[in-house]
């Protein structure tokens, strides 16, 4: 019998073999480090244990005695008022951080494909709008790259966040600028050894870059390397020390202060790319209205430095708190 492979297949159920009661007592050291339950409500840290969740034993319940609220381990945050529980939410976290695509999450959690669609759509939500915005200092690249993303039968979820008409944003786009049909171009900022910032662009004009640069890249102080396409011509206008590699002229690195060291390159941005679209491989299918929260979700991971279990840690973190 157990040498019977279909048996096998099915022996193991990963769902049944994670603790609940771990899972609750990770969330509350990760949201309340130092024991004291505070209300997500007012803030107050006058609070009092009420019971226990009608479905979930494990989900402790409380009572603020300033604003006389109730909440319980879960509210407030992303992984309340699902029917999944916690602990599927947490193993599904743990395979988006070994970048497995939905239908391998679904396979391995013995779960339906758009649940799991779903579950992952909105823990990437969460991570992208709850990261840190990076600060980029020193020796920082800028380039960008478009990516195959298709409106999926979905363009008017895309338009509504402000996008123009298809017609329009055609209309005046130029050389490398022209924004292919469904290819979105995304702008990535690298600090050299450091962090990287990537965003999905509406266009590729001077006017929607300059802002993203200049909330992510500390002004002064800093050399900004790009190639030799125009958008980047008026950053010292910005307050960048500016310099450009010529890839027309077939120029990668340039030595331009004689110390032996070709400094002037975006090798940095150009090896994240390959980084990303290894990244971005398993994801067949990816929507423009879903793309920037993929960016988001590895911009993370890669910022974060961890893999694994630790970049599982940080990732419940950021999403309790
Ligand atoms: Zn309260």
């Amino acid at each position: 019998m157990i040498n019977n492979p279909i048996y096998l297949d099915h022996i193991i159920n990963i769902k049944n073999l994670v603790d609940d009661t771990k899972c609750y007592e990770v969330v509350r050291k990760l949201r309340w480090p130092d024991g004291k339950v505070q209300c997500p409500h007012c803030g107050s840290s006058h609070v009092i244990r009420h019971g226990h969740d009608d479905t979930e034993p494990e989900r402790q319940r409380y009572n603020c005695k300033k604003c006389n609220r109730y909440f319980d381990d879960l509210s407030c945050t992303i992984f309340e008022g699902h029917h999944q529980p916690l602990r599927v939410w947490i193993l599904c976290l743990y395979f988006m951080g070994l970048n497995l695509s939905n239908r391998q999450i679904a396979q391995e959690l013995d779960l339906n494909k758009d649940d799991v669609q779903q579950m992952t759509e909105n823990l990437r939500g969460d991570v992208t709008v709850k990261k840190p915005v990076p600060k980029l200092e020193g020796e920082a690249e800028i380039d960008e790259v478009y990516i195959v993303a298709g409106h999926k039968g979905n363009p008017e979820a895309v338009k509504k966040k402000g996008r123009e008409g298809r017609r329009n944003r055609l209309k005046g786009a130029r050389g490398r600028g022209t924004l292919e049909k469904e290819k979105p171009p995304v702008l990535g900022l690298i600090q050299r050894g450091g962090d990287v910032a990537l965003t999905m662009l509406e266009n590729v004009k001077q006017e929607t870059i300059a802002p993203i640069i200049q909330k992510t890249i500390v002004v002064g102080n800093t050399i900004v390397y790009t190639d030799e396409y125009s958008i980047y011509d008026r950053l010292p206008e910005w307050g960048y020390e500016h310099k450009s590699v010529c890839h027309a002229k077939g120029e990668y690195a340039r030595d331009e202060d004689g110390d032996g060291f070709c400094e002037v390159h975006v090798n940095t941005i150009e090896g994240f790319w390959s980084l990303l679209r290894s990244w971005l491989r398993p994801h067949r299918g990816i929507s423009q209205e879903k793309l920037p929260s993929y960016l988001g979700f590895f911009e993370f991971v890669h910022n974060i430095r961890r893999r694994g279990k630790a970049l599982l840690a940080s990732l419940l973190n950021l999403l309790v708190n």
